[in-house]
């Protein structure tokens, strides 16, 4: 059984489809970019994965729990226990300074905060930004900002770090370092990572891909080589 099962899934939004009729499948421990144009589907696919969002036809299964069958608490308590978001513009709390926003997840979820401050003070090390704790986040630089998210994402060691163009807002450098830390940093802690991107030099950074167009996926370019991969129009 694969840790993400997609099963058949659509989604619409009024008579268009986002998805169509999709399916693919994730392994436990495994890294992933998904890969596609503005407007394919990719953030859709994210949020269906990470119960932000429920289908409309097919199945969402996670370790062979169907999210469609979960209501809305229980949805929540699977986002909280399980799941790490990574988003392009940081969702970072603009009135709480970094470690506060650090440990929130743990704060909100009713964790016992110290073991979690512990480690998550030992990853903010790693990553260089322990001067940023006390700051809070416009008094940060963009990549800062993505290490500090980084971070709370994966605060509470979750079973599966879902990142919307997570290096969107990044130049070319500090796309490649954070993408590379997203996938040693998931290694380390055992998530499954799937990355969404428009940007074809982000996917290159991985060895398992998918590529998405109108809702539907391409093919596994992972398995055809990477330079299948053709380059897609900017982000809008
Ligand atoms: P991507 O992340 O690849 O840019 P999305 O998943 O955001 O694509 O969107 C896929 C399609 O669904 C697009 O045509 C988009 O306009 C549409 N869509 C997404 N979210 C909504 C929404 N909340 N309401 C209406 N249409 C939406
Ligand atoms: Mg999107």
């Amino acid at each position: 059984m694969s840790l993400v099962e997609i099963k058949n899934v659509s989604k619409k939004y009024g008579h268009q489809y986002a998805l169509k009729d999709l399916s693919l499948n994730l392994e436990d421990n495994s890294q992933y970019a998904i890969l596609g144009a503005s407007g394919s589907g990719k953030s859709t696919l994210l949020y269906l994965m990470g119960g932000l969002d429920r289908a409309d036809e097919g199945e969402v299964l996670i370790d062979g729990l169907a999210l469609n069958k979960l209501n809305d608490e229980q949805m929540a308590d699977y986002r909280n226990s399980r799941i790490g978001f990574i988003f392009q513009f940081h969702f970072l709390l603009p009135s709480l300074n970094c470690l506060k926003n650090i440990l929130l997840p743990a704060e909100i979820g009713g964790h016992k905060v110290a073991p979690i401050k512990k480690r998550s003070l030992e990853l903010v090390e790693h990553l260089g930004i322990t001067h940023c704790l006390k700051k809070f986040p416009y008094q940060l630089s963009g990549g800062e900002q993505q290490r500090v998210n980084i971070v709370r994402a994966l605060s509470l060691k979750p079973q599966i770090l879902l990142c919307d163009e997570p290096t969107g807002n990044l130049d070319s450098d500090n796309s490649k370092k954070v993408t590379q830390l997203l996938k040693s940093l998931s290694k380390e802690f055992g998530s499954t990572l799937a990355v969404v991107t428009h940007d074809p030099a982000v996917a290159q950074q991985f060895d398992q891909k998918f590529m998405l167009k109108d809702g539907q996926l391409v093919n596994d370019a992972g398995r055809q080589g990477g330079d299948s991969v053709p380059p897609a129009p900017p982000e809008i």
